[in-house]
């Protein structure tokens, strides 16, 4: 299988069933809950994102497309790092790129984003491990692929000052990306600034949204 299934069709499956009785069970666990939003993605105010983690609410997810169920056990691996971690979660890089991102000037910057990035390939290494822990019917080299286009995504964002969901989820994007996660964050971006074909296909994915 390709995709995972629709909303209907996610209970007829164990390893998915499996995963959001967990995760219903772990966040209730730590006074969290499992918030699933009927939207095709959740909205800030400098763009569109389809899931999240909070220590204050739990994990929410946008339901109204294909890929929710991936955004879940990607958002469900941010919690059980949090938790392993002591609950320790740092969210000043990530407050300060919202900050640079509403035109806010920050200090280092490029150390920054690879801090965020660096939780984002933590968390997408432990999704892999959640797919597999659950038998979740899903491709986990698609699955590599995808979460390297969205590693690849920050390096966009870095470049743009812009957050674009699109960028990330192009078929012509996730296409040209790896199916192993590279070594850091480090190497992702001087990949992306040694990949002409890579730029170009997030620059055409950002500009076909342009009305
Ligand atoms: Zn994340």
């Amino acid at each position: 299988m390709k995709y995972p299934p629709s909303i209907e069709r996610v209970f007829d499956s164990n390893g998915w069933f499996d995963l959001i009785s967990f995760s219903i069970d772990e966040l209730e666990k730590e006074n969290l809950l499992l918030i699933i939003e009927e939207k095709p993605y959740l909205q800030d105010s400098y763009g569109n994102f389809r899931g999240y983690f909070s220590e204050d609410v739990g994990v929410c997810v946008a339901s109204k497309n294909e890929y929710w169920p991936l955004v879940l056990v990607h958002e469900m691996a941010h919690f059980l790092i949090w938790k392993q971690n002591d609950k320790h979660l740092d969210f000043g890089p990530n407050m300060l790129l919202d900050k640079w991102l509403e035109g806010g000037d920050i200090d280092n910057l490029y150390e920054t984003i690879l801090s965020c990035m660096d939780d984002e390939l933590l968390a997408e290494r432990k999704a892999v491990e959640i797919l597999q822990q659950f038998n979740i019917p899903y491709d986990i080299d698609v699955y590599i692929q995808d979460a390297n286009a969205y590693m690849f995504f920050w390096c966009w964002v870095y470049d743009h000052r812009k957050w674009d969901n699109k960028v990330a989820n192009s078929r012509k994007v996730i296409n040209l990306c790896c199916n192993y996660f590279l070594e850091n964050p480090e190497a992702y971006m001087l990949d992306y600034h040694k990949n002409h074909k890579l730029r170009l296909a997030m620059n055409e994915a950002h500009d076909a949204g342009k009305s």
